[in-house]
């Protein structure tokens, strides 16, 4: 099955904004969500690249209902509990809720207890002990959290350790 990271080893990446888009991984998705043709690009409008090898993955699966679910116990400690986020997929996301390769672009290798992986389609941050997983398709999952509350701190705190490291 073709991903969006085997299509984006195919595009240009020169990230120009010719298309009117801010990176080509941007352009990408916009093209699997058929919002853009291929011939905007200029690569693949002047023949430079085959818009022929473009090989969209299908569209993502929203995993279960959106909300909050709270497992007791965790899987991975009996003494402690998992949080799980689920995030609609939704009319924006049909190629995924989280976009990994620019996380890793963005983030990789600056957080240093977070690890990307676009090709899986997840990232992990490890934060006092909790482990925090984002799913491509929009889940979160809090592991070994002490309660509910602990887990939703840890995943607050995550979010502003990433947001910190972009401003
Ligand atoms: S025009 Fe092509 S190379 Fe430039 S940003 Fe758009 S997709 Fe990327």
């Amino acid at each position: 099955m073709h991903s969006i990271v085997d299509a984006y080893s195919r595009f240009p990446k020169a990230d120009c904004g010719y298309c009117g888009n801010p990176s080509c991984i941007t352009a990408l998705r916009r093209h699997c969500s058929g919002e853009m043709p291929l011939d905007q690009c200029i690569f693949f409008r002047t023949g430079a690249l085959d818009p022929q090898s473009i090989r969209c993955p299908p569209a993502t699966e929203s995993s279960g209902v959106p909300g909050i679910s709270y497992i007791n116990p965790c899987p991975s400690d009996a003494h402690a509990v998992t949080v799980e986020v689920s995030l609609a997929s939704g009319e924006h996301a049909k190629h995924g809720y989280y976009d990994m390769v620019t996380l890793d672009r963005i983030l990789g290798g600056h957080v240093p207890s977070l690890k990307v992986s676009p090709s899986l389609g997840m990232a992990r941050i490890e934060l006092e002990g909790r482990s925090i997983m984002a799913f491509g398709e929009g889940r979160i999952l809090i592991r070994r959290a002490l309660d509910e509350e602990d887990a939703l701190l840890q995943l607050s705190r995550a979010m502003r350790q990433l947001w910190a490291a972009v401003n």
